[in-house]
Parts: C-alpha cells; structure tokens; sequence
C-alpha cells in the first residue's frame, strides 16, 4: 500500500485572469500505517493537497500514485484505489443531513452497496471507533449533538467506509479544548486499532508533536521538508524561519538552554521534557557539591 506524489502542481483558474498557484513541484511519500502531521501558514497549499490525495481534483502537472495506480486514470482499479482513501473536509458537520445518526454513517457503505445488515455492522463498529455508544445515539438526529460529537458523527461516516488512508483537514478547528481533546484521542485511537495511515492537516505544533509519528511541512505551494516527526522537530531553526513555530515543551527547552542550563532540547512531550530538566539539575547539583 502505498500513497506518493510525484511533482504535483496544482493551479486554481488556470489561464485565467486570477490564476493561483496554489502547489508547486510537489513530491512526498506517505509511509506504511504512518500518523502523518500536515503543517503549514493559511494559504500553503494543505487542503489542496488532500483534495489531490483523495482524487477529487487532478493536478495541473505530476502525478498522484495509490499503490502504484494514477488518481487521474479512469480505470475501474483507480475508482477502488480512490476508495481507498478517505477525506473528511475541514467543518464536516455541515454536510451532516440524515434524519439519524445512524443513517448518516450508513450513507457511505450504502453506496457501496453493502447489505443492510453489512451496514448497521459497519456503523456499529465506526461508532465504536469514535467513542459514540451506538444504542444511546443511533436513532437520534445529529442535529441535536455539540460541534464535536457532530465532527465525530462525520469523521464515523468516512471511517465506516473503512478506508486505507484516512485524512483530516484541521478536525478541530473552531471546537472547545475538550471538543478538541476528545477528537484527537478518538482519531489517535482509530490509528492505534487498525492498519490505517492518518493524515492530520494542523496548525497546532504542539498536537502534531502529541501524535504524529511523520510530518510533512508546507509553506507557499512547496514541500519545506518531511521526516519522521523528532527528525522535523530537530530542524527547529528552519521552522522558526518559516514563522511556523515548535512544540511548547521545546520552546521552553530551548530557553532554557540559552539561558545557560545544559539541557537537551529535543523533547515532544512534557514527560521526556520533565526527566532532560531533572537530569539537568541533577548534574548541576553534582557539579557544586564538587
Ligand atoms: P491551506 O489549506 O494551507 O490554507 P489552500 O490549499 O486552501 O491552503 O490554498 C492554497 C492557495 O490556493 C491559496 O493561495 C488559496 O487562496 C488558493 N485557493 C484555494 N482554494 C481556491 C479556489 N477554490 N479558487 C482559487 N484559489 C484557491
Ligand atoms: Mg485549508
């Protein structure tokens, strides 16, 4: 299984008087079951980029390959391989519109001409994935739920069609620290239980550090770098170039170190961060007692 571009560009209103560029020579590789951290400033190129992922556009130029296979082809494999990969769009509760939970998730499978018995199974487990209790939820309407069940009852309806690939254009924005919380710990748990690759498009550095295990940084239509997560986070000085910032518990760090404490600074996480500083204090102490 595999997901790779191939120096893709990508130009909105090609030829005419508002042209925009909005990618350009872009090439990366998405690994095996990977949780990949999509950054970059509004206006980079990231939605673009899915959208091209999902073959819901072409490119302008280059190509997007799932396992091998050109999105743009028309070949029936390419319409399974497009299956394959599944798009849930930034404020996706908007296109909520069953009558019922349950036949909201069901809608995808549904079309994939499942049997209904194959379907209630598929939201079943879907539900179930995104910590919504099936029998509490399913025969009410999604309209009655907050902003971030509702993007949970979404993101079930892309997950019921079990997909390989599953991508979330910036799932939390405009929701509360819990509705945040509650959204990333149900995705990282959805990458946790199944073979799935997820793409998380984000803005925060610190939720990217949290659960991303590869990032891919965009700034202005180009690919800054990708890498596995601690490897991006090492080129701290290139982010800090583009404005895009680092994780809090590196920041501090960092400070730390500028500030004359000899410290590690490559920390993601506040438990790795908290045992650099111990350690830290512990050989200064060493060092007076001497
Ligand atoms: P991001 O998701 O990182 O904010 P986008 O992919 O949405 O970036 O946008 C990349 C560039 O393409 C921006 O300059 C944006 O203004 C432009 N763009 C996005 N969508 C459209 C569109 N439908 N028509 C014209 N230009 C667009
Ligand atoms: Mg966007």
């Amino acid at each position: 299984m595999s997901l790779v571009l191939e120096n893709v560009s990508y130009i909105y209103g090609e030829g005419g008087l508002e042209e925009t560029k909005a990618l350009d020579n872009v090439s990366l590789s998405v690994p095996d079951h990977s949780f990949v951290g999509l950054v970059g400033h509004t206006g980079s190129g990231k939605s673009t980029l899915v959208q091209l992922m999902n073959g819901l556009i072409k490119p302008s130029h280059g190509r997007v390959l799932v396992d091998g296979f050109d999105l743009a082809d028309k070949s029936k494999e390419v319409r399974e391989r497009r299956k394959q990969v599944g798009l849930v769009f930034q404020y996706p509760e908007y296109q909520l519109f069953e009558e019922t939970i349950a036949k909201d998730i069901a809608f995808g499978p549904k079309n994939q001409g499942l049997t209904d018995d194959e379907q209630i199974e598929r939201v079943k487990e879907a539900m179930a994935l995104v910590d919504l209790d099936y029998e509490t939820w399913k025969d009410r309407s999604p309209f009655e739920l907050s902003g971030g069940q509702k993007r949970r009852v979404a993101i079930a309806g892309i997950v019921a069609m079990r997909p390989r690939y599953l991508i979330l254009d910036e799932p939390t924005a405009g929701l509360d620290p819990l509705g945040r919380d509650h959204i990333l710990e149900a995705i990282y748990r959805l990458y946790q239980k199944s073979d799935m690759s997820i793409i998380l498009v984000s803005h925060s550095m610190d939720d990217v550090a949290r659960f991303a295990n590869y990032m891919i940084v965009m700034n202005k239509g180009t690919k800054v770098t990708e890498g596995r997560t601690e490897e991006v986070f090492a080129q701290a000085d290139l982010l800090e170039s583009i404005h895009l910032g680092i994780p809090s518990v590196m920041a501090l760090l960092r400070a730390l170190k500028r500030n004359g404490m000899d410290v590690e600074t490559n920390a993601l996480n506040v438990d790795d961060a908290c045992r650099i500083i111990e350690a830290a204090l512990a050989k200064r102490k060493e060092g007076r007692s001497c």
